[in-house]
């Protein structure tokens, strides 16, 4: 059996996998990452960036690149026959827009920057198990190469967990998802429509179906500015009913009630809609071994409040390849102990507090409510969105931040039981 050798592996080339290999091939660590398909590869997702994620993005020096892209402004919010425009916030660190950018473009756009960077990438290959798991960490991984059907062993110091939401190499190191913590389900098709170049993306906060009943869930809309559109609708574990829920039929309605204005052709979408599955809040650990971290979907870090899980994967990927450099350097692994409490000092009270929104939002008559107040107040929905999208400003006395520091300051004494209950 062949062998190869590497500082950092990296399992999976979605945005964790490409952006810890990006970031730990700058800092001097022979990477390599292994991908299962073959890109560019279709990715289930909503494709929407948000201005977090285009700082992210713009830190790997891929500006230029988003350009090519479809840019928007801001979010309409639909709820109770009302729409709210709000442009995304000013801040000092992250810009005023986002991107649409489908996934197989964006995650191949990505992963071809870590290898400018210096990292090498295998895709068509598949990590099936750790080699040598041992209490003092894995050799590496036993990889299968799907066009060959050879086994290749790949032996590495370091190892970074970014299989995504299924996590199967995470699970065979013995990561579990913690079930108490919500989890999102979404799916997701494309239609043609003439305003796949608008300005805004949609949010529907009241999803009908075609007999004016509610149905669970938040839809989307994202303009793509090729002549389609993204649509889709996303729910979390916390609803009622979560488990007897038909996305395919949640899907084909919300198509269906979809304003007149983006001209769809709901019987009409593209191809077949997908779906996923969205861990959340950090709900996935251990996320450090001895040699290895979990990084993006693989340790659960997508943001409840809005479904976001490219820039979380981008900032964990980072800060884990971080830590891999100094282990590196340091030749000391116990570096790498750092990882959650450094995840915890960086999302731990934001991911609670959403986790008891998530937790309200799951009583459909207190959403509705909610939703209604929401809706006559524009002031009140840019606070929520810039909420929901973590846009606050640090250490910023701005009246959004000290609403947001109330509740947060509250939320922190709340007991964990309490929140997870
Ligand atoms: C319907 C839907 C809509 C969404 N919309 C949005 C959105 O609009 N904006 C947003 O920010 N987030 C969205 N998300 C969440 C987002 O897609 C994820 O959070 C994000 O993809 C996480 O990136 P990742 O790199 O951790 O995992 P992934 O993107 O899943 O990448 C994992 C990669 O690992 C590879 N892999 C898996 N196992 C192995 C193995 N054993 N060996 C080698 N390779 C392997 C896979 O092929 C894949 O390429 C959505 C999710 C869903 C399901």
């Amino acid at each position: 059996m062949s062998e190869k050798s590497y500082d950092l592996l990296v399992i999976g080339g979605g945005p964790a996998g490409a952006a810890t290999a990006y970031w730990a091939a700058k800092a001097g660590l022979h990477t390599a990452i292994i991908e299962k398909k073959v890109f560019p590869r279709q990715k289930t997702c909503g494709d929407g960036l948000t201005p977090r994620a285009v700082h992210q993005l713009s830190e790997m020096n891929l500006n230029q690149e988003l350009n090519e892209y479809h840019r928007y402004e801001g979010l309409r919010a639909i709820a109770h026959d009302k729409s709210i425009e709000m442009k995304w916030p000013d801040h000092p660190i992250f810009p005023s827009y986002g991107y649409v950018v489908r996934r197989c473009d964006l995650d191949t756009m990505v992963v071809e920057n870590a290898v400018k960077a210096g990292a090498d990438f295998f895709e068509g290959m598949e990590a099936i198990s750790p080699l040598d798991k041992s209490d003092i960490g894995i050799e590496g991984a036993l990889v299968l190469d799907h066009s060959s059907g050879e086994n290749i062993k790949f032996k590495a110091k370091f190892i970074a967990v970014a299989d995504g939401a299924n996590s199967r190499f995470g699970r065979s190191l013995g990561s579990n998802r913690n079930k108490k913590y919500p989890m999102g389900m979404a799916i997701r098709g494309y239609f043609e429509s003439p305003l796949d170049k608008e300005p805004w993306i949609e949010s529907a906060l009241d999803v009908k179906d075609r007999q004016g009943n509610s149905m669970p869930g938040y839809g989307w809309i994202f303009p793509v500015g090729n002549g389609t559109i993204n649509v889709g609708i996303g729910l979390l574990s916390t609803f009622r009913d979560y488990r007897d829920v038909n996305t395919t039929h949640l899907f084909n309605e919300f198509a269906l009630t979809l304003p007149d204005y983006w001209e769809i052709n709901p019987l009409e979408p593209i191809e077949p809609p997908t779906g996923g599955r969205l861990p959340m809040a950090g709900s996935v650990g251990p996320k450090a071994g001895h040699n290895w971290l979990l990084v993006g979907d693989a340790a659960g870090s997508v943001n409840p409040f809005n479904g976001e899980g490219i820039d979380y994967a981008y900032e964990t990927g980072r800060l884990a390849a971080s830590l891999f450099a100094e282990a590196n350097a340091q030749k000391d692994n116990s570096v790498l102990t750092r990882y959650p409490d450094l995840l915890d000092e960086e999302y731990g009270l934001y991911f609670k507090v959403a986790r008891l929104f998530a937790k309200i939002i799951g009583n459909p008559v207190l959403i509705r409510e909610l939703t209604r107040v929401g809706m006559r107040s524009q002031t009140l929905m840019e606070w929520a969105l810039k909420v929901m999208a973590n846009l606050m400003k640090e250490n910023d006395k701005g009246l959004d931040e000290v609403a947001y520091s109330a509740i947060a300051s509250i939320v922190r004494m709340v007991p964990e039981q309490k929140v997870n209950d």
